[in-house]
Formats: C-alpha cells, structure tokens, sequence
C-alpha cells in the first residue's frame, strides 16, 4: 500500500504553472494509475484555501486534507480547529512560513498553534524548504527544533527533510523524538548534487520509521516520485518492512491518533 504524504491541488488548474496540471480530479486519476491508495492534501491559505481543500477531500475519499493556518492571526486559528478539525473533515495541519509570513522570531505563536493541533491530536507539517527572498530569515529547521523542544507531545512533519539542510534536519530529528521528515521534492530537486548523497546518508541514520514518502505533486508527478523513493530505499539499504512503513505505516500511525481518542 502507498500513501503520498505531501500533494497539492489548486483552484485554477495551472495555478503552479502552465506546464502542470493541479486539479483535484488529475491528482486522483494519477494517484490511481501510479497505484497509490490515498494522498494528503495541504492547503496553502489563501491561493489552496481550505474550504474549497475540504470540499475536494469530501468529494474524493482518497484524499486526506490538512488545514492551513495561520499562527499570527490567533483568532482564525481557533475557528479553523473548531471548522476542520473538531468537525471531522480535516486531519492535519500545514503550516507554511515562507507563504504565510512568518519567521523564527514568531516561534512562541507557533507554539501556542503547536499546542492546540496535539491536544487533538493532529499531526502539523511544517514547509521546510528554505528559498527566495526569506532564504536566510525564516530558519525553518531551527524553529521546528525549538517547537518541538516546547511542545513534545506534538507529532510534527518536517517537509522536504529539510532542503539544503538535510544535515541540521538530521539532528534535529535526533534530538527530537516527536519528529519525522517527508522526502518531497528535495531528491528531484538537489539530484546529482552533494546534498542528494547526504540525504541518502541522512536517510540511513534515521531509520525508516522516521521518513515519510510524498511527492509534492503537482511539483512532482506521483508516479515519477515512488521511483525517486524506491531509489532512496535501495541506496540506504531498506527492505520490505522498512519500505511499507516509509510508504504507509508511519503517516497511518499519525493520522490514526485523533480518531483513537
Ligand atoms: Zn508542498
């Protein structure tokens, strides 16, 4: 069984570009040719909102949405656990600094988000994929490290494994058991490079129960990203136990918390 940890659809279909498409009804048609059961969906408040998110989720059973929100509007994040959360049509937050425009020096308000999703206990992906403008403000690996330290009955995502920064990611994963990354996007992106070799170190030394296969589709196709995974598995050495849990086993072992409350 395949779950894909990391998706996105858009509104406007070529909303990541005129050469993608990111529809819901193309994710869910190339989910099932690629043999992938089921998908988590992050919205992006307010381009991927989380109403029209939450419709498609109910629309498609296969996929699996997380709500965006936002950490420096207090307020519109209590009514977002209440409208998503509470009510069954959400199972995660996504929190995105580089989009939502926030930074390490906002960490005690994404605390205070932090520890609302694990009391019920949701998962909460963090973005971290450090690029453009904010490249050297945000500090997206740092701050999930200092959330996790503050709050370490949360289950939290590390996206990407960090980007550039596979090496902080490791540590900071170490040091925190209540963390895991997701492989999106960073093997497609850093291939052929040193930082491709260091997640395949990195990788290695945490153990397949911490890693989380996703695509970041429609950045990367679905199909395209399982092979880019099984690549990873192969070189770090992980057989079929370790593969179903990087697969499936560890995102369903996150998600399956609230509802066994
Ligand atoms: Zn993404």
């Amino acid at each position: 069984m395949i779950i894909d940890a990391h998706t996105h659809i858009h509104p406007d279909p070529k909303g990541f570009g005129p050469h993608k498409d990111a529809s819901a009804e193309t994710l869910v048609a190339n989910l099932k040719a690629a043999g992938i059961s089921q998908a988590v969906v992050l919205a992006i408040e307010p381009d991927m909102g989380n109403d029209y998110v939450a419709q498609k989720c109910a629309e498609h059973p296969e996929l699996i949405g997380f709500v965006s929100l936002n950490p420096l509007n207090p307020q519109s994040v209590t009514e977002g656990f209440t409208t998503y959360i509470r009510s069954g049509k959400m199972h995660g937050v996504k929190l995105h600094p580089r989009r939502q425009g926030f930074t390490i020096e906002h960490t005690r308000e994404v605390i205070q988000l932090v520890e609302q999703a694990a009391e019920l206990r949701v998962p909460i992906l963090f973005d971290a994929f450090p690029y453009g403008d904010t490249y050297y403000k945000i500090q997206e690996v740092r701050m999930i490290h200092e959330v996790a330290q503050a709050v370490p009955q949360a289950d939290i995502i590390m996206a990407h494994t960090g980007g550039i920064h596979v090496m902080d990611a490791l540590m900071v994963v170490k040091g925190n058991r209540n963390v895991v990354v997701d492989v999106s996007f960073t093997p497609f992106w850093f291939a052929g490079s040193t930082v491709y070799s260091d997640l395949i170190f990195v990788l290695r030394k945490l153990g397949a129960n911490r890693i989380l296969h996703g695509s970041d589709s429609p950045e990367v196709p679905v199909g395209r990203s399982v092979e880019d995974t099984l690549a990873l598995c192969d070189q770090c050495g992980f057989n079929e136990g370790d593969r179903s849990l990087i697969f499936a086993g560890n995102i369903q072992r996150l998600l399956s918390k609230a509802s066994a409350q």
